[in-house]
């Protein structure tokens, strides 16, 4: 099949890797935990997807939700119309999530999830008279979605740097990563819960009262797979408290089982006033996001203050019934099969498996949690993604997909992964690092 080489012009809007004109790679199907090729190779899934297929590819009982949903209720307005399905969804959302939460909007992606957050934080400052508290905190390598809030509180300066005025009030707390502190650490690493006291200086330049939230992955994913120092996650907690100041959770990697619980909130014993999540909340088969928030949150953003009473917000998709009925199967799948556990069950396993890679050419950290890790590689001079994406093409070769950012390798495979698995995953990759150069 040449198709995939014709399609090269088609490729690129939805790629940022040049590399990708070059040579396509297609999937053309998918079962548990294997992609199929066009020119079909069994490939198996090391990252879930985009980090979303937690409960693996194909699963019949959320193929059949989705089936059985089109034939019998397609769509139904957003907006001033329900159906049952979205509250059912909403309901198991919020009584899975280990805060006090009791409404989740629905979205359709992390991205939107994300904007939704951040006005819904502003609103509700608004209506309880502090509308002075507009600024927003993010961290340096934190990514919230491509949307101009998100890039705007998102730490990735090449994202964002084209665009211009983005929103201002955006200060960026440090990044955590230290490498030369926790190289090849277990588990996450001791150093700099004092890092959050830079919360402290940022309130103390611009003052309490104009601070709205602060918005972070509790694991930083996209960009590296960085831990919070032991603490961190707590100290910010206390400071938002102290202030005023609503703390915010992208939990959209964080979500649904990546690292053994429901929401890194409740790994970590830290709980925000808002989380965003998607991605793992429909297995990645329909998209669909969520903004988790307390009953307070809810309203203010609802009712808005006096002014804002032709206040608007939602999409022509919000809880729409295809995605409600994959969102339930695919929360009933978790559940029965307790996948949640399962990860928590394997993540020592992941770990070593992960730190057997250590001493390999080229290899300066090596980083995890639950079923999520990452190899960090030293780069080459002036070609700084040049060895992971080395490394990914020839894992694809042998039959394996990986996913690099930067000159790091990250993987997160569906939670139903086998211990088998584990062992061809990361014994690919080390064959492969053998052989870069
Ligand atoms: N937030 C986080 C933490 C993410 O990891 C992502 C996606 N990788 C997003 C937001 C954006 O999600 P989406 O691509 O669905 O818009």
């Amino acid at each position: 099949d040449t198709r995939p080489n014709d399609l090269s012009a088609f490729w690129m809007p939805f790629t940022s890797n040049r590399q990708f004109k070059k040579q396509p790679r297609m999937f053309v199907s998918a079962d548990r935990m294997h992609y199929t090729t066009s020119d079909g190779r069994q490939v198996l899934d090391g990252t879930a997807g985009l980090w979303c297929c937690n409960a693996g590819h194909n699963r019949p009982k959320i193929v059949e939700a989705i089936q059985k949903q089109a034939a019998e209720l397609d769509y139904a307005p957003a907006f001033q119309m329900g159906h049952p399905k979205a509250f059912e969804l909403a309901t198991k959302l919020v009584d899975m999530a280990p805060a006090p939460f009791e409404h989740a909007f629905f979205t359709n992606s992390g991205s939107e999830s994300v904007e939704t957050a951040l006005k819904m934080a502003l609103a509700y400052h608004r209506a309880r008279g502090d509308s002075a508290r507009t600024r927003l905190i993010g961290r340096e390598r934190g990514y919230h979605g491509v949307n101009f809030g998100g890039i705007s509180v998102g730490g990735i300066v090449n994202n964002r740097r084209m665009f211009g005025t983005l929103l201002t009030g955006v200060d960026h707390l440090p990044h955590t990563h230290l490498p030369e502190k926790n190289s090849f650490v277990k588990g996450q690493p001791e150093h700099g819960g004092y890092l959050a006291d830079d919360l402290e200086r940022i309130v103390t330049l611009h003052g309490a009262e104009t601070i709205a939230a602060v918005i972070v992955e509790p694991m930083a994913g996209s960009t590296g797979v960085l831990l919070p120092p032991k603490g961190y996650l707590e100290r910010l907690r206390e400071i938002c408290t102290k202030h005023g100041i609503l703390l915010i959770f992208d939990e959209v990697i964080t979500g649904f089982g990546r690292l053994g619980s429901s929401f890194a909130a409740e790994y970590y014993g830290v709980m925000p006033d808002l989380i965003t999540c998607a991605k793992g909340l429909t297995n990645g088969v329909i998209p669909m996001g969520a903004v988790l928030a307390t009953k307070q949150i809810h309203d203010a953003f609802m009712q808005g203050p006096e002014e804002a009473i032709e206040l608007f917000h939602g999409y022509t998709y919000s809880g729409n019934p295809m995605a409600a009925a994959a969102g339930l199967a695919t929360l009933d799948t978790y559940a029965e099969e307790g996948l949640f556990e399962r990860a928590a069950g394997l993540a020592q396993y992941w770990e070593d498996a992960l730190h057997s890679l250590k001493g390999l050419p080229h290899v300066i950290d090596i980083r995890g949690m639950g079923l999520i890790g990452a190899v960090e590689l030293q780069s080459i001079p002036g070609a700084p993604t040049k060895r992971a994406f080395d490394a990914f093409l020839k894992c694809y070769e042998k039959g394996v997909l990986i996913r690099t950012t930067g000159d790091i390798i990250a993987m997160s495979p569906p939670l139903i992964i086998e211990k088998e698995h584990i062992d061809t995953l990361i014994g690919t990759l080390a064959d492969v690092l053998k052989t870069l150069e």
